[in-house]
C-alpha cells in the first residue's frame, strides 16, 4: 500500500494493494495502447481516507491515445451501488502514456467541473494518474478544489 498525507487536514490517503494491484494491470504502456480510466471510491475514517476499491474500464467510455470521457450516466450507477456498500465516491483516475504522469490542462479543469456538480462529503476531490512507471513514481495524485489543485507525495503514517 500507498499513503499520502494531506498537510493542511493532517489525514492520510490511502492506496489499498488491491487498489494497486488494479492500477498496475491497466497501465498504459503498449504502442497503441489507450487511455482508460473509472472511478475512486473509499472508506472514510477519522483520520484516513481508505481507497479500497476502483472502477472502469467500461465499454461505453470514449478513449483515446490522449484522451478519455467516461459514461457518466454508468458512473452515477456506480455511485449508488458502492454507497450501499459504505464506499464513498471520492474522485477519479485515468492512465496516461507517460513515465511519471502529470495532470493536463483538461485533467485540471475536469476535476474543478466535477468538484462543482457531484454531491459529496470531501472538501476537495482525489485525481490519480497512473504512469507507466512502477508506483510509487508512476502514480499521481493530487487534491482538487474549485480552481486549485495541491499534489501529494508518499509519506509513511506515523
Ligand atoms: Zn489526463
Amino acid at each position: 500500500m500507498i499513503s499520502y498525507k494531506i498537510l493542511s487536514t493532517e489525514k492520510y490517503i490511502i492506496l489499498t494493494n488491491e487498489v494497486l494491484e488494479y492500477f498496475d494491470q491497466h497501465r498504459q504502456v503498449g504502442v497503441n495502447s489507450k487511455e482508460l480510466g473509472g472511478q475512486l471510491f473509499a472508506k472514510l475514517e477519522e483520520k484516513r481516507i481508505v481507497i479500497a476499491k476502483v472502477t472502469g474500464p467500461r465499454t461505453s467510455d470514449k478513449r483515446g491515445r490522449f484522451s478519455f470521457i467516461p459514461n457518466r450516466k454508468a458512473e452515477q450507477r456506480e455511485i449508488n451501488i458502492m454507497f450501499s456498500k459504505g464506499l464513498h465516491y471520492v474522485g477519479d483516475w485515468h492512465t496516461h502514456p507517460e513515465k511519471r504522469p502529470s495532470p493536463s490542462r483538461t485533467d485540471i479543469n475536469s476535476m474543478s467541473e466535477c468538484f462543482h456538480k457531484s454531491k459529496h462529503e470531501l472538501d476537495s476531490f482525489i485525481l490519480v494518474i497512473v504512469g507507466q512507471d512502477n508506483p510509487p513514481d508512476g502514480i499521481w495524485l493530487s487534491l482538487h478544489r474549485r480552481q486549485e489543485y495541491e499534489a501529494l507525495f508518499p509519506m509513511p503514517i506515523e
